[in-house]
């Protein structure tokens, strides 16, 4: 892995409030749990399956393996979320753990 301070080790870059925890905890035991799957894909401009892993969590702390394609230098997440599980997480957890409230407020229309 070439960023070590994205290593897997669950602590978030930012600070989160009490909903941003919760779902957080949330997100990770779905995917401890195989609730939301994860497909390997290769690299979407060129199509190669070489790659090497840049770092393995997002900002929240949770699991995200990002890589940059060895053939064309693309970034990209691999494994990633399977489309159902995209659809779950986008529906159920992605504003509140974005946000940081239960709904979005009314700036954001
Ligand atoms: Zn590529």
């Amino acid at each position: 892995m070439i960023l070590k301070r994205l290593e897997n080790n669950g602590i978030p870059e930012l600070k989160l409030n009490e909903l941003q925890l919760k779902m957080k905890q949330q997100v990770s035991e779905k995917v401890d749990g195989k609730t939301y799957k994860f497909e390997e894909v290769n690299c979407a401009i060129c199509n190669s399956a070489k790659k090497e892993l840049i770092g393995e969590k997002d900002r929240y702390g949770l699991y995200f393996p990002v890589n940059i394609c060895g053939d064309c230098g693309l970034v990209y997440t691999s494994p990633r979320m399977t489309q159902s599980a995209y659809n779950e997480f986008y529906n159920i957890e992605y504003r509140k753990l974005y946000n940081g409230v239960e709904a979005a407020r009314a700036v954001f229309f």
